[in-house]
């Protein structure tokens, strides 16, 4: 199974242009957080999605522990409805995202 720590390993607010992660924060363009490089002071955006990536990759490692759960068979998977008894809903509940969007990490994450 793909780990999620593994995906985040490369820092998507990296400059674009040289690589650094030097950066000073250089206000918001059209909602996005815009940085400039420290290093050779390109300005660069990265979307801003409203959630924090420490938020996603904990909720990503949630829904990773409970498809363990459901491979060990610890948790009971409920005919017709995959993900077993702990819903998307109720992860998503407990740090306070939709059921939606637990589900689009997953699939943009390639974990499912
Ligand atoms: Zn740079």
């Amino acid at each position: 199974m793909k780990r999620i720590a593994n995906i985040f390993k490369e820092d998507p607010k990296r400059c674009p242009k040289c690589k650094s992660d030097k950066r000073c924060k250089n206000g918001f363009n059209y909602g996005r957080q815009r940085f400039r490089c420290a290093n050779c002071r390109y300005n660069y955006t990265v979307s801003y999605q409203g959630y924090s990536q420490e938020l996603k990759v904990e909720v990503l490692d949630f829904y990773q522990l409970r498809q363990e759960l459901i491979e060990e068979g610890k948790t009971p998977k409920r005919k017709g409805k995959e993900g077993g008894s702990i819903t998307l809903k109720a992860i998503g509940g407990v740090y306070g995202v939709s059921d939606v969007t637990v589900l689009n990490w997953v699939r943009k994450e390639g974990i499912e």
